[in-house]
């Protein structure tokens, strides 16, 4: 073997992950696929570049035409999202959560949280940014029957505690938060509200589920990567303007807890990536977050009728891209590896109840790349059909796999993004 045996060995690897998602269903819901576009962008010369600081600010000489590209993504994203104020240097949801915990809340200062057993995200949790930050977390109480966080008994929790943060983080978002209601408990103790939009962040810029900087959060942070359909990235949306000296010292303690808090280099190749998929996201946001949205209530719905527990049966499933399902005590590992051996990417996932997450008993389902790739309603039927097959049937795993691989075959091209206009990207080649 040389090293260039090595190198094949891996550029082979890489071939092979995107034949194997190209033949699958894949459906975490945390997941996507980037644009012809975006992805160019990744191969650009930013990559090897540096830039700290904010355009026009910079540590390093070379950047003006970085400082063109970062100022177009703010614009992008302000528009966007509807709002005054965007960072968009976070090369992570996790770090932008840190970058905003670094700014507002000290050790040992206390924060009120949703719990992981409940839809949390870890960066919220003791083992996440939350517990690197030393934070002293306090769980909202919640209501299991609406998924939701019980909206009076988080109010009077943060009257009583009287934290730093009201922080909100979901992973396992089907319906919108009240977030007014703890919006206006928060700013009544002198708390600040952050909305951590991860997951949702295409939904809320595709005008199909709450917008949390209109009912009084202060923050939204999030990727960039998941409904959103961008980069691996972060983002710091808000609507303070900063016109006051107390609001300019906010908004600067935001800027610097990303730099030079948690970041260097802030990954500019990415920077631009996300520039490109704002302007994509205005262009076809809208129509591709009500699509996800449509399929997710037809594939739940369409999954309990073949005998599936779904959560939130009463409130029609899910608001969201998500489903969670309650798959039997401890069994969402074992459901979720007979599901990939049949060709269905997913993963177990909390829910209420639970205390081990490597021995949860859900499984969560999300809809973002199937509706990229050009999925609708009645294909949610077909998928039904095929976890019935492979969960409640236990058919036999190469079979339904060789029938997915089928059934992709219509479903080869990206959707909701730029492409006739540019020729020379290929979506599924790698090089
Ligand atoms: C995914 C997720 C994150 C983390 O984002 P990364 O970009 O993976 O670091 C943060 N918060 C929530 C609620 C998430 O679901």
């Amino acid at each position: 073997m040389s090293w260039l045996d090595e190198v094949k060995y891996v550029r082979k690897q890489a071939k092979l992950n995107n034949k194997f998602f190209a033949d699958s269903l894949p459906m975490i819901a945390s997941e996507n696929v980037l644009s012809p576009l975006c992805r160019e962008m990744l191969i650009s010369d930013f990559h090897g570049r540096y830039a700290e600081g904010t355009p026009g600010k910079r540590y390093y000489e070379g950047c003006e035409i970085f400082d063109r590209v970062e100022e177009k993504a703010i614009e992008l994203a302000k528009k966007l999202f509807k709002c005054n104020f965007a960072d968009v240097r976070s090369t992570a949801g996790t770090t932008a959560n840190l970058a905003v915990l670094k700014a507002l809340i000290k050790p040992g200062e206390t924060a009120c949280v949703l719990d992981l057993a409940n839809g949390a995200h870890i960066s919220f949790g003791k083992w996440g940014a939350a517990g690197v930050r030393g934070i002293n977390l306090i769980s909202y109480p919640f209501n299991d029957e609406e998924m939701n966080i019980d909206v009076d008994g988080a109010v009077k929790l943060i009257k009583k505690v009287k934290p730093k943060l009201a922080l909100n983080g979901r992973s396992v978002f089907l319906f919108p938060s009240p977030i007014k209601e703890i919006a206006e408990a928060a700013h009544d103790v002198g708390a600040y509200l952050i909305y951590d939009g991860a997951h949702v962040l295409g939904l809320i810029a595709g005008k199909q589920f709450q917008d949390p900087l209109i009912e009084g959060a202060d923050l939204m942070s999030g990727s960039t990567h998941k409904t959103l359909p961008g980069p691996q990235g972060g983002v710091i949306l808000s609507n303070h303007k900063g016109e006051t000296d107390e609001d300019k010292s906010f908004l600067r303690k935001i800027g610097f807890g990303v730099f030079p808090g948690v970041s260097s280099s802030y990954h500019l190749h990415h920077v631009a990536a996300k520039a490109i998929a704002f302007a994509e996201h205005l262009e076809f946001g809208e129509e591709y977050a009500i699509q996800t949205i449509k399929n997710a209530q037809a594939l739940a719905q369409n999954l309990f009728e073949r005998g599936f527990e779904v959560f939130g049966e009463k409130l029609g499933f899910t608001k969201s891209h998500q489903i969670l399902l309650s798959i039997g005590p401890k069994k969402g590992k074992e459901a979720s590896k007979k599901l990939a051996d049949s060709g269905i990417i997913t993963n177990m996932n909390t829910i209420p109840g639970d205390e081990d997450p490597l021995n949860p008993s859900g499984l969560r389902i999300g809809t973002p790349e199937l509706t990229r790739i050009g999925m609708k309603e009645k294909e949610m039927q077909d998928i039904a059909d095929f976890y019935m097959r492979a969960l409640l049937k236990n058919e036999n795993s190469t079979k339904i796999k060789a029938d997915i691989k089928e059934f992709r075959k219509d479903f080869q091209e990206l959707h909701y993004c730029f492409k006739k206009e540019f020729r020379g990207y290929d979506y599924h080649k790698l090089v």
